[in-house]
């Protein structure tokens, strides 16, 4: 078996150790004689699977004991729907800030369910940096205000967190939940794709303080209803049940290595290493202004395009994959989340080094 170094933007890399044990007990689990993808959600194997993940994912991110903790299906996109549905009650005013082609997904889906305020846009510097809080254009009777802390894409993460006053704060989490410690208790939301930084697609995690959750707009459907969610357990149906046990497998190794005090700090070393590789060259460059490059996807482009071919057949060759930018940026990519190893990130500053002495 070889395994590559992944850095794929999402669906992204798992953690090995969490894959073997997952294969350890493919066929059977603890003893169960049957996989946990075969197990009736409401069996007493599977409810202590999914409670088991639910407590570590708290401990690990401290979450206050008056916020619920939901598993659920659709991806982050359904929750750019799910959102002013629950919150913004007979379509009233939100808040918006649009930093990169995933806020705005979420903006274009909002617009159908509320009365949206776009807060600060940097659509017209091209996404390469975040707003200042002096520059956010906040309405006080905004139902919410709504941020990607992290633009998977333009690899844009603000460095500080919005002050929203008695506003609650929503943030699509999707590529940075788990990259480090945060405060749970300053948002009203939090929510994430599992496919970047907690497990495999199909599992959306979200966080809601929970005097938020109760009345709905009209006509909103049942398997958005934050409210029956919340009561059922996550189980209002068939809940993602495989995706959550793996998630659940990657809240445990996350607490083996540390804790997210622990895994941030490792983070903080890949994304130095990196930049300050592509700063030190003249050959890379990254657009993102410094205090707002993300420590999570890294984009980055060569001096001449004409190479990104041959820096893609390169890589790969050298067992680094999935480094293409997105079609909408161009250039690279290389996302480097919990899962990415140090030896991983280093291997691809060796592969650059090389590649620019032999091309540029
Ligand atoms: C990947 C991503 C999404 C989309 O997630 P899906 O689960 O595919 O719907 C939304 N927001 C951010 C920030 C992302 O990185």
């Amino acid at each position: 078996m070889s395994r590559v170094f992944n850095f794929s933007a999402g669906p992204g890399a798992l953690s090995e150790e969490v894959l073997q044990q997952a294969k350890d007990e493919l066929l059977d689990w603890q003893g169960s004689g049957m996989s946990v993808m075969e197990m009736s959600h409401r069996g007493k194997e599977f409810i202590s699977i999914a409670e088991t993940a639910e407590a570590d994912l708290r401990e690990l991110m401290a979450v206050p004991d008056n916020y619920k903790v939901l598993f659920l299906q659709g991806g982050a996109s359904s929750q750019f729907a799910a959102i002013p549905l629950n919150f913004a009650t007979d379509k009233r005013a939100t808040d918006y800030i649009n930093t990169g082609s995933w806020s705005k997904k979420a903006i274009a889906e909002a617009k159908r369910f509320s009365d949206v305020s776009i807060a600060a846009t940097t659509e017209e510097i091209k996404f390469t940096g975040t707003p200042a809080q002096g520059d956010l254009n906040l309405n006080a009777d905004a139902a919410y205000v709504h941020y990607t802390p992290n633009e998977t894409i333009e690899g844009v993460a603000f460095p500080y967190l919005p002050e929203t006053g008695d506003v609650p704060l929503i943030a699509d989490m999707s590529s940075t939940i788990l990259s480090g410690p945060i405060d749970v208790s300053k948002y009203g939301m939090i929510y994430a794709g599992a496919q970047k930084n907690i497990g495999p697609a199909g599992l959306t995690v979200a966080i809601i303080r929970d005097d938020l959750i109760g009345e709905l707009q009209a006509g909103t459907p049942t398997m958005f209803n934050y409210a029956t969610m919340a009561k059922a357990g996550s189980m209002y149906n068939t809940p993602a049940t495989y995706g959550w046990y793996l998630a659940g497998l990657t809240f445990q190794w996350l607490k083996r290595q540390g804790g997210l005090t622990a895994i941030a700090e490792i983070n903080q070393r890949k994304a130095k290493a990196l930049y300050d590789a592509i700063d030190a060259s003249d050959f890379y460059a990254n657009p993102v202004s410094i205090e707002s490059r993300s420590i999570m996807n890294v984009p980055f482009t060569l001096a001449d395009a004409e190479l990104d071919a041959a820096f893609l057949a390169g890589a790969k060759e050298a067992g680094l994959v999935t480094l293409k930018g997105h079609r909408s940026v161009g250039g690279m990519r290389a996302s480097i989340y919990n899962a990415m190893p140090e030896a991983g990130v280093k291997a691809l500053i060796d592969f650059m080094a090389e590649f620019e002495r032999k091309n540029g």
